[in-house]
């Protein structure tokens, strides 16, 4: 499919009380109806990457998952239960149901780290990254401030290196003021923000994105401020999907490669990016095929990770909501790399 088809898809648009953090529904508080309860291990899927579902006290589920990247274990956890974005290739939107209490966003943590460090032998070291942004889009929710606070030192981890990974939506600049006011707390490059444009289109980044975004002016002032204030580069991400235009030059123009490194991340198979009419650019596992892409970054200067995606992931379906969705069930068959899901 090419770029045509894509541009010219409809989506329909989450409403300003969907998109808008102050006024997203919360859910009832109180711990008479369970709400920031510990989380009660529900499945566990998957061998290499693994994903997990939990319930909370509530009843809802929750999605967080360990996969392996360039010889680091990475965790990821929820922050929302599914997401208000409903972003065109990811199934965690479309099934919103309130926010994670710090406590819940924690216990996920808490549990993936533990488990974790009893896999790290002394040789291996604890080469492990915490991500937020398992499911749900972090800056929709003030208490991932409150566990990123409470993280600190939490786990004796000294080289925990934690990544809060947003799309950078309007009307966020409270979040990620404080943001900037934690990474000063944290070791230098412990705490590391990757926002993801996932086009240099804005067509294309309104239609994959339906909710209103900062603008790559404001993206590119913030996110200088915050790569001074971290000690560690900002990581723009880019979805290497077909028809979707990825300019070197135009990232360039905007954003020094003093501030910012690059991130190319292969479309992984989702319902929404099924319905979406999206096309993966390679084949799951495919990392030369990121290369071109690659290399226009690389000669402006930046340093580039491509992630084509791995077998594992695929098989266990680590892409985010398929199992909180229900979308893992409705996934047409694709041979991808040699297995059929
Ligand atoms: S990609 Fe992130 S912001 Fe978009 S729907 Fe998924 S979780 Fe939400």
């Amino acid at each position: 499919m090419g770029r045509q088809r894509f541009l010219s898809q409809a989506f329909s648009l989450p409403t300003e009380r969907d998109a808008h953090p102050s006024s997203v529904a919360d859910r009832p508080s109180g711990p008479e109806r369970g709400v920031g309860s510990p989380l009660t291990l529900v499945t566990a899927r998957g061998e290499g990457a693994r994903v997990f579902t939990a319930r909370t006290g509530d009843g809802h589920l929750v999605e967080f998952s360990e996969t392996f990247e360039a010889g680091q274990r990475v965790l990821s956890v929820a922050t929302l239960l599914g997401c208000p974005a409903r972003c065109a290739f990811c199934d965690a939107g479309g099934h919103y149901e309130g926010r994670l209490t710090a406590s819940e966003i924690l216990d996920q943590a808490d549990w993936l780290i533990e488990r974790a460090r009893a896999a790290e032998t002394a040789s291996t070291g604890s080469n492990i990254e915490l991500h937020l942004t398992r499911m749900g889009e972090p800056s929709f929710n003030p208490d991932v401030l409150v566990a990123l606070r409470a993280l600190l030192g939490r786990h004796a981890l000294p080289d925990l290196g934690v990544v809060v990974s947003t799309i950078a939506p309007a009307q966020t600049e409270r979040f990620l003021e404080a943001l900037i006011g934690l990474a000063s707390l944290y070791a230098p490059g412990r705490l590391r923000l990757r926002i993801s444009l996932q086009t240099t289109d804005e067509v294309a980044r309104s239609r994959l994105v339906p909710v209103r975004t900062q603008g790559l002016a404001e993206v590119a002032a913030y996110g200088e401020r915050f790569a001074a204030a971290s000690g560690s580069k900002v990581t723009l991400v880019f979805l290497a999907a077909e028809g979707l235009p990825i300019d070197a030059r135009a990232i360039s123009r905007r954003f020094s490669p003093a501030f910012f490194r690059v991130r190319l991340q292969a479309l992984l198979p989702t319902v929404a990016g099924q319905h979406s009419g999206l096309s993966a650019l390679t084949a799951v596992g495919d990392a030369a095929a990121l290369e071109g892409l690659a290399g226009g970054f690389r000669e402006a200067g930046y340093e580039v990770e491509a992630v084509p995606g791995s077998v594992a992931e695929v098989a266990a379906g680590a892409g985010c909501g398929q199992y909180v969705s229900g979308g893992r069930e409705q996934l047409r068959p694709r041979r991808t790399a040699g297995v059929t899901r």
